[in-house]
């Protein structure tokens, strides 16, 4: 739902007059910023003055008593329209990525699909990163061409040829992901948003890999930001969700007609959500924002782990390849070390020398679990071209069955490591 505390959680009515509800800490004492990790705890709320409450409330309403017809208290009407709990988590997400903007969705499909709706229209053209995750794969590849839109898919982390596609594709929108799903590919989303913005386009970037811990994409030039909270920012595999967070001041681009009648991205974002109904369950946004507050420490713990699991990899006879930027063998090493110095994030791939090794490797570790999705406190591992990539396996610039995903997890890294060495060390010769 929308966060801002400027604007209306009304929809069933065109006045703007409510001021919705304003939870939000403040973010700047004295002259003090605070760091993340005090933010990510005290954003988005403020202690109860009523009940003293120290956490954000879980607001199960579905709809709220008005004092009149339309005079609406505190400005909440209808579960679909705005809820407390989803405004805070949406507003603490948004300032952790830098903007007042956020908006928070019952899937990071969901919320990938309502972008493009809001800033494209049929016969919209969009370039995608080659590599993304499957199900933006299939929204690009299958679902947005049969309503009209056209997309291609360029390696946007290869410098200037990346460029000289984008100015002759002439894209309305572009799609990073970075680091991406499952080769962790890092693109330059500074250099992106450069080009991206001559030609007259927006940038969104999928920073679900990374977090606002370890990547801002708007400070770096991008519009338009969404997670899969599913992951990292939920962590504990116990809810899905997704989330939009958009650049302070972004518009509708103009050669599209806005829908509700606003060129303001925030003002339309906020009625089609509800107009969709794309709306996150309060008990969700309130896991995630529970969630949300030991994100530094986790995702910190998290990029540790990885990088000693990815050293370990490299060095094992049994391992054809390791993607992970943070190894300073990886072609994405230089790229991440600017973009995001605080580490690479807790997804590491390998490739095996042959499929049957790779799904061989899949059903012997202990402490990994075979399971598709990433960023938790358990250490999952996957075989993409079956389990979460399948519209894109095979060769060619596809998903190989050599890959394996691996998503590390919090545990101990020599158990991890212990676990890896001796699944690779039984494979079958
Ligand atoms: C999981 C994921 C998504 C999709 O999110 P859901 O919450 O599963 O809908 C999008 N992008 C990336 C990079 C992902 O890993």
């Amino acid at each position: 739902m929308s966060t801002t505390t400027d604007s209306s959680n009304r929809c069933f009515s065109d006045e703007s007059a409510c001021t919705g509800h304003p939870h939000s800490a403040t973010q700047v004492w004295g002259t003090r910023e605070f760091a993340f990790e005090t933010r990510a705890i005290h954003e988005g709320f403020a202690p109860d003055p009523l009940t003293g409450d120290v956490v954000p409330p879980l607001h199960v309403s579905s709809t709220h008593v008005q004092n009149a017809p339309g005079d609406l208290k505190e400005g909440f009407e209808y579960g679909r329209c705005g809820n407390p709990t989803t405004n805070a988590f949406a507003s603490a997400l948004a300032r952790l990525e830098g903007a007042t903007h956020g908006f928070v969705f019952p899937s990071g499909m969901s919320a990938e699909d309502t972008v493009v709706r809001l800033l494209t229209r049929p016969g919209s053209h969009i370039v995608h990163s080659t590599d993304v995750y499957g199900g933006t794969h299939k929204l690009f590849s299958v679902v947005k061409p049969a309503e009209g839109w056209t997309s291609t898919s360029v390696d946007l982390s290869q410098g200037d040829a990346a460029r000289k596609r984008l100015e002759s594709e002439r894209p309305d929108l572009v799609w990073v992901e970075s680091p991406s799903n499952p080769f962790l590919t890092v693109t330059d989303i500074r250099s992106i948003a450069e080009v991206t913005h001559r030609i007259g386009a927006l940038l969104v970037v999928d920073s679900t890999f990374a977090t606002p811990y370890l990547q801002r994409p708007l400070e770096l030039g991008a519009d338009v930001v969404v997670h899969s909270t599913t992951k990292y920012i939920g962590g504990h595999s116990d809810i899905v969700g997704g989330a939009v967070i958009l650049r302070n001041g972004l518009e509708i681009p103009s050669s599209i007609t806005p829908l509700f009648g606003s060129r303001d991205a925030a003002e339309e974002l906020r009625c089609l959500q509800m107009a969709i109904g794309a709306v996150q369950s309060p008990r969700d946004a309130h896991l995630a924002h529970r969630g949300l507050k030991t994100l530094g420490l986790r995702v910190a713990r998290h990029c540790d782990n990885a990088l000693a699991v990815a050293q370990f990899l490299s060095a094992h006879p049994r391992v054809a390849a390791v993607h992970y930027p943070g190894l300073s063998t990886d072609p994405g090493y230089d790229v991440a070390s600017r973009q995001m110095p605080r580490g690479c994030g807790g997804v590491v791939s390998l490739q095996l020398r042959s499929e049957a090794e790779a799904l061989a490797l899949c059903t012997s570790t202990h402490v990994l679990t075979l399971a598709a999705s990433l960023g938790a406190v358990e250490s999952l591992i996957e075989h993409p071209a079956i389990m979460t990539h399948s519209t894109r396996a095979g060769g060619g610039g596809g998903v190989p069955g050599t890959l394996v995903r691996l998503a590390v997890g919090l545990e101990d890294p020599s158990d991890l490591i212990a676990d890896l060495d001796h699944a690779l060390n039984s494979l079958p010769a």
